[in-house]
């Protein structure tokens, strides 16, 4: 395969823009340049194809430039956009839909990423519980804002240590930002316990999927909900990742735990950008979007025509057609695929996933957490991931990122890939 174009390309986008990239995450070996994309397929300006795993970190449940949405985009376009007052009747018919298929919205907020929408609900907690701390997980991301943004991909000996994520933050946001084990209630319990009273909320992605695909042991989430409930803790649930890719009710309605607020965005809108806070009525009523209302909330883009659009479509394409079911058949097909090989060329691994996602850890037993992560051999997790893009299989060649399945992939592909895996994994093997 070769990179010609887009090396070439990306000396100039070097020139006009840090490092050639807009998020620090895509700055990797080789520098590819994107030109086209369609289904479960990408291309670069090389013209090189690739069977698409990254997804965009998951956004295209449907997959690419899917031509329901596009089309229903283009209409909206073709007779609204934007006002900067009032509401549009594409804003009204989206929250109805989230408030009726997701178990804890019963009133929802628009905005235009994740990162906002765990800011609002960070905010909207402090406010409620005239409290300031949090409690957020170790390798759980939830944006990139001083809230929240410590103790993500932490090198192994800053575990649970302060961790901020980057230079400028504010040592109050960072200090006050607490940070405990995934699936250890008894860590959570003794955090609330030493910080007695003073815990505003928990955030959590109830499946971290930032660190490929950990899943909360049974009762974990119960557990946290019956201590929220114990100490006044406003649950939040950051189903921006597990949020209508998991389920059209989201993660919460497969877990059967409803949180007291949750954040969505990427798979409800198969790309376009549109996330959302959603929550219970009396503490989504504390927003200044209601007359009397104490906390801010804003954005000239909240609630575009673009987004909405776009989110109502996709959320029709999972209400009209079996989208959950042919992702998760091809998730398990994947994952079985997987074992079956593992097993034939005796690497030691552990195939993890729910659904649509999928990740395989070089490591001999199921991580329950982020320092369990350490066991995995980073190095040929990368390196795997690194052969398979040469053969045409993206996958973003990172440890510990997850592979996303769309509604476009069919058993064409997923077969494909399990070839090419079983070429690779046996030469890299030796
Ligand atoms: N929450 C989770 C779980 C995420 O994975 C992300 C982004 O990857 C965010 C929040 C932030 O979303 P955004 O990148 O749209 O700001």
């Amino acid at each position: 395969m070769e990179f010609k174009e887009s090396a070439r390309l990306y000396e100039e986008a070097k020139k006009y823009t840090p490092g050639g990239v807009h998020t620090s995450i895509r700055n990797l070996e080789p520098h590819l340049i994107f030109k086209k994309a369609e289904g479960a397929y990408i291309y670069d300006a090389d013209g090189n194809k690739y069977i698409d795993y990254q997804g965009a970190f998951g956004p295209y449940i449907l997959g690419h430039n899917n031509p329901y949405v596009n089309n229903k985009v283009i209409e909206a376009l073709g007779r609204t956009d934007l006002y900067g007052t009032g509401t549009t009747d594409l804003e009204i018919e989206l929250a109805q839909k989230i408030c009726k298929h997701v178990p804890s919205a019963e009133q929802v907020l628009f905005c235009n990423s994740g990162s906002e929408a765990t800011f609002h609900a960070i905010r909207l907690a402090r406010a409620v519980t005239k409290r300031v701390k949090l409690i957020k997980f170790q390798g759980c991301y939830h944006g990139w804002h001083d809230y929240v943004a410590r103790n993500m991909l932490s090198s192994w000996d800053m575990i649970g240590k302060r961790d901020p994520g980057s230079a400028g933050m504010m040592e109050e946001a960072i200090d006050n930002t607490l940070v405990c084990t995934f699936n250890d209630l008894e860590d959570v319990e003794s955090t609330i316990k030493s910080n007695d009273g003073e815990v505003a909320a928990l955030i959590i992605e109830p499946i971290p999927h930032n660190i490929g695909c950990i899943m909360p042991q049974p009762g974990f989430l119960e557990g946290l909900r019956k201590l929220c409930d114990e100490h006044g803790i406003i649950l939040i649930f950051d189903e921006v990742i597990t949020g209508f890719r998991h389920d059209i009710g989201c993660y919460q309605k497969v877990a059967g735990v409803t949180p007291d607020l949750t954040t969505m965005g990427k798979a409800m809108a198969n790309g376009f950008p549109i996330a959302a806070i959603a929550g219970k009525k009396q503490y989504m009523q504390r927003f200044n979007t209601q007359p009397g209302g104490d906390v801010w909330f804003a954005g000239t883009y909240n609630g575009h025509a673009v987004g909405t659009a776009a989110s109502i479509a996709t959320l029709e394409m999972m209400e009209n057609e079996p989208v959950h079911e042919h992702v998760f058949r091809l998730g398990e097909k994947m994952r079985s695929g997987l074992r079956d090989i593992l097993k034939r060329l005796d690497i030691e691994s552990y195939v993890a996933g729910f659904g649509s996602v999928f990740t395989t850890y070089f490591m001999g037993f199921e991580p329950k957490n982020y320092s369990d992560l350490q066991h995995n051999d980073a190095v040929f997790y990368v390196a795997y991931r690194r052969a398979l893009m040469e053969k045409g299989i993206f996958k973003l060649p990172m440890n510990m990122k997850r592979n996303h399945i769309s509604y476009s992939h069919t058993d064409k592909e997923i077969d494909y890939t399990l070839e090419c895996i079983e070429d690779v994994l046996r030469v890299m093997k030796g």
